[in-house]
């Protein structure tokens, strides 16, 4: 076997969903944007289905198409950044989430409208609300499931920005005809009763990132991936390894090659906090990240043996481990898994 080895458990999946749920203690959605963060939503949605799952949200319209032909009849499957210059007809199924007036004008029938309390980025701006305000017969031609807001700072509970928001959007839905209400994302569902809503949409949460920074991780680990050792070698004293010659050997070493590299996904600035498990010990990635290959210090772990298996995501080092070693978060990890690992889907 000469390439890597991701695993992902809809098991999990699923169980963060339904421990998302309890917490929440109201309907909780699910988001499957970017291929349900680079997990496969194909896999990943028809397994919350079947957990109960009734509302979905992925970003484009062509996410939205492919959804709905993997989930069949049934769950609401939303669309984040609207339709964007396409028309409801070519998007059967899927409800656009308005995002302006002009998005409003230019749609009629199902769909949610979305405004914006600080983002900054989609949804009605406070202006746009005034003038819908004003102006209600703006409304008559959508039917609308939900209005939502977005928060920006849910992962720092103690941000006074979460407080505004949620004052801001329960000032705005007080004039606007009652409608159901979309809130928090992963880590507004544990922000306490105020940020409750009709609908919470975790994405994050349920692929095991930790939505609580900082505490220990409430969700379960959901995905494996473990790289082949495809050659083992011994190095000198002073010898490097690696392109920019970035590691040097102080004592007899040996270092195994995997496959997978930042092609692969693996942030290049991984150098310098890589490590991965193997025979149940640590090793240390050696030198740089290149394309499609790594090397690791194995000295310490004398039974490493080309063929095995080196895990750099898992429950003992996760993603949000891997994207801390690099300096960035464990969405950019997920989103950016590659297409060339062995793909295997358990827990089903
Ligand atoms: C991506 C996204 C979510 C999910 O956010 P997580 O932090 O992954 O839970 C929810 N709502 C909107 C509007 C989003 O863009």
């Amino acid at each position: 076997m000469s390439t890597g080895r991701l695993t992902i458990d809809l098991g999990a999946v699923a169980r963060n969903w339904r421990r998302l749920r309890e917490i929440h203690g109201g309907a909780v959605a699910a988001v499957v944007k970017a291929d349900a963060y680079g997990l496969g939503a194909a896999r990943v949605a028809p397994a919350l289905a079947a957990a109960g799952c009734r509302h979905f949200f992925v970003a484009t319209p062509a996410e939205g198409d492919a959804l709905r032909e993997a989930l069949g009849e049934g769950p609401t499957v939303a669309v984040l950044n609207g339709f964007a210059g396409t028309q409801r007809e070519e998007h059967p199924g899927t409800i656009p989430v308005l995002n302006s007036l002009a998005d409003l004008a230019a749609h009629e029938g199902e769909a949610i409208l979305h405004l914006d309390t600080g983002m900054s980025r989609l949804g009605l701006p406070p202006a746009e609300l005034d003038t819908l305000v004003a102006e209600p017969h703006r409304l008559d031609r959508v039917r609308l499931r939900y209005v939502m807001t977005h928060l920006t700072v849910a992962e720092e509970p103690d941000h006074p920005l979460n407080a505004l928001q949620a004052e801001r959007f329960e000032a705005a839905c007080a004039r606007l005809p009652p409608l159901p209400r979309s809130l928090a994302n992963s880590s507004g569902i544990f922000l306490g009763p105020r940020f409750r809503s009709d609908l919470a949409r975790p994405g994050a949460a349920l692929y095991g990132l930790n939505p609580t920074p900082g505490q220990p991780n409430p969700m379960e680990n959901v995905i494996r991936l473990a790289l082949p050792i495809l050659q083992i070698r011994e190095v000198g004293p002073g010898e490097t390894v690696g392109y920019g010659a970035a590691w040097r050997a102080t004592a007899p070493s040996r270092i195994a090659t995997v496959a997978g590299g930042y092609a692969d996904g693996i942030p290049r600035a991984w150098e310098g906090g890589g490590k991965g498990l193997l025979h149940g010990k640590v090793a240390r990635l050696a030198g740089r990240v290149s394309m499609d290959l790594m090397t690791f210090d194995v000295s310490a772990i004398p039974e490493a043996r080309p063929g095995d298996l080196v895990e750099v995501i898992g429950t003992e080092g996760d993603a949000d481990a891997m994207a801390a070693a690099a300096g960035t978060i464990g969405y950019e990890i997920l989103t950016r898994l590659g297409r060339r690992f062995q793909r295997g889907y358990v827990g089903a």
